[in-house]
Formats: structure tokens, sequence, C-alpha cells
């Protein structure tokens, strides 16, 4: 067999623009926190549609400065997804919080009255799917509980005719190098709430008073006061640069993934060895979405589940297939409770939530991201098609 070029799990799309408006960062000699983020900042708030937006260097930041905006404290109680990556949960423990772990099935009844601890949700939009945000903030109004959106993979995604970022009491955005917009490292926070958007500025950078970069411009000044012991989480200029140039191309960044989805839907449909993302997604409708419709999928992630009853291999040999065929995959998520650190401290097994465990072990994440050709999308089409051919059961 000739040796085919390996198609890796993800690339990002880097194109002149994003190298010019770097340069033009570069000549500027102003590298760090500084116009660009200013600009990207207003120029994300006006995509999205929110009050205020404030850029930071990652996505897990922006969870960690949300949680401190609505006064979470030590004992505190905060729900969200076994089905997630580490940042989701790991921010609630940097206050001595607990997090409650709800498992990813639908109209499950969970105890949230007479929980005096309970403080917020970390609803998690996975794949780039929203989440039943109805309910979600149905039940935080309810319960007097606060919403803060994990929203990394969830950039352009509407729900019920609202983007997601206008939903949530503050929503956080993830342009880590896999994500669809990306700064490299780097993240977003949306918000409605003038007093959280200033809190978190502040704290972003040594909880040191507003605008505290413009000391070193013309319009500065050399004093400065500490007002809380804040963090080290501002994103830079040089970052920020490319989340310009990556913010103007987000739609046809869309566009093309949605293509890719609608290219797999229509090549899995008939395989009854595995199930495909939500079919009410297969609408062709869905490629023509404009803002005001109604639902619509990043398509971040393209997460196939296989119905292993029907094949002779598990979820590790058809990855190995995939991979032996020059396809990269990957897995979203390895259960947050079957890690050692929460299997360690918290007693979890593996069957304390039941739907992430068994999604778990049959789900592959497919190369989705507009980089790719129409022809390496036919060759994971092919190669996937193979796998399952040659190991029906
Ligand atoms: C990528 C990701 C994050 C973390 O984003 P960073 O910008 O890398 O901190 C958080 N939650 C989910 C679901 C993610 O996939």
């Amino acid at each position: 067999m000739p040796l085919k070029k390996f198609i890796p799990f993800s690339l990002p799309l880097i194109e002149k623009e994003e190298i010019e408006e770097i340069l033009d960062t570069l000549n500027s000699c102003w590298i760090t926190t500084g116009p660009k983020v200013k600009k990207f900042e207003d120029a994300f708030a006006r995509y999205i549609g929110s009050k205020h937006a404030v850029a930071v260097n990652s996505c897990t930041a922006a969870l960690h400065l949300a949680l401190d905006a609505i006064g979470i404290k030590k004992g505190d109680e905060v729900i969200t997804s076994p089905m997630t990556f580490a940042s989701s949960a790991e921010v609630i423990r940097y206050f001595s919080a607990t997090h409650v772990l709800v498992d990813i099935v639908k109209k499950r009844r969970h105890k949230v009255e007479n929980r005096r601890k309970l403080k917020a949700i970390i609803p998690v939009h996975y794949a780039g799917y929203p989440c039943e945000m109805d309910s979600i903030m149905q039940i935080a109004r309810n319960y007097d509980l606060k919403v803060i959106e994990d929203a990394a993979h969830a950039f352009p995604t509407f729900y019920k005719g609202k983007i997601i970022g206008t939903i949530g009491d503050i929503t956080c955005f993830s342009f880590y190098a896999t994500k669809n917009i990306t700064t490299g490292e780097g993240g977003m926070i949306t918000t409605e709430n003038g007093t959280w958007a200033e809190r978190m500025q502040i704290m972003s950078l040594h909880g040191i008073s507003k605008d505290a970069w413009k000391r070193y411009t013309s319009a500065g000044n050399w004093y400065y006061e500490i007002i809380a012991p804040g963090y080290k989480y501002n994103l830079t200029d040089i970052a920020a640069a490319l989340g310009i140039a990556q913010l103007k191309k987000a739609d046809k960044l869309w566009q093309r993934r949605t293509e890719i989805a609608m290219m797999y839907n229509k090549a899995f449909k008939d395989l009854p060895e595995i199930e495909t993302p939500n079919s009410l997604l297969y609408s062709p409708y869905t490629l023509h979405l404009t803002h005001d419709s109604q639902t619509r999928h990043s398509w971040h992630l393209y997460v196939i589940k296989l119905n292993c009853e029907y094949l002779s291999i598990d979820r590790e040999q058809f990855i190995e297939e995939l991979r032996a065929r020059g396809i990269g995959t990957s897995v979203h998520f390895i259960p947050l409770h079957i890690h050692p650190y929460y299997r360690r401290t918290y007693k979890y097994r593996p069957e304390d939530f039941p739907v992430s465990y068994e999604t778990y072990k049959k789900i592959v994440s497919l190369p989705i991201y507009p980089k790719m050709t129409d022809n390496d999308v036919e060759r994971v089409i092919e190669a996937v098609t193979d796998v399952i051919a040659k190991n029906r059961r």
C-alpha cells in the first residue's frame, strides 16, 4: 500500500491575515496586553452581542475568574458534568469548594432544593451542541444559582435563536490551538453584569485597579493600587492579533466545519455499527442557518459512538485501525470521575456516573477542521467504512 499523508486529529487554519496582524503587532513593539486586546474584546462583544467581553489567557482562567466574581467560597457546591475537560471541575477545587457531578442523562431529576451550599451550575456545551439552557436557567432562577457556561466548544453556537454567550450569567470561551477560533492559548469571558466584568478584569491582572496596562502609555500614570490578590491571566497583544484575524473569519470557519459534518452524516447514516451526532442536525438546512435562526451546532467535535454489539473490535482497536490507515482521532472525554485524582480523593467508582462511563467506552472523535480538504474528508470516510467492513460481527 502506498504511504499516505497522516491526517492529524486537529490543525489550526493560519493564513496571511493572521500573519499580517501578528507582524503588525510585532512592528508596533506593543506585544503584551494593550490596544489589540482591547480591539479583540470589542470585536468579540460585538459578534456575540454581549455588553462586556474580557480577554484572558485561557478558558480555565476564565472559569476561575467567573467563580471568583460570583463569590464562590470554601465549602460551596457547584454542579458540573463528568463528561468534560479537567478545567470545568478543577476551578471549583481552587476555592476548596465542592464539585457536584451530574451524569449526562436527559430528564434525570436531581435534588437541588434544601442544598444551601449549592451556588452555581457550570453546564458544558459538549462538542459545540448547546445544553438545554431553558431548563438550566429555570432551575437556576428557582434556586438562586448562578450559571457559568463552559463554552470552550461553543463558538459559534445558538440555542433557540440565542447565541451562546448571552444566556447564562457568565460565559467562558476557549481559544486553545484546537478550538474553533484560536489565539494559540487564550480565552474570553462574556457577561451583561458590569460589576462582575470589572472584577474579572481586575483579577486577571494581579488585582490592580482598572486599566492597569495603560500605565505605560502616554495616557498612563505610574501610580496603581492593588485592591485584591489577583492572578496573572492577561492575554497578550500577539495572541489577540491572531484572535482578531480569526474572529473575522469565524462564520467561514464554521461553514466549513458544517460542510464536513454533513459529509460525515451522509456517509455514515446507513451504518448500524456507528451512531452519528444528533439526528436533528442532519437537516440540510443546518448549513444555511443564520444568526437569527434556531439552534446551531458549532461542530467543534464530530463524535461517533460505536455500536459494539455489531463489531468484533473495541474502541481502542478501532482507533488503532484508523491510525494504521493514517487517520488521527481523539476521545472526548475520559470522564473526570475515572481519573486517579478524582477516584482517589472522592472514592468514585466508574459506575457512579454510568451514562458517562458507558458512553466513554464507545466514543471516537473524528478529524473536523476547516483546513481539511474534501479529499481528506473522503479519506476519513473510506477509513471508517473500511474498518467497519473488515470488523463486522
Ligand atoms: C479546551 C477546554 C477547556 C479549557 O480551555 P483552555 O483554554 O485550554 O483553558 C475547558 N473546557 C472544555 C470543555 C474544553 O474542551
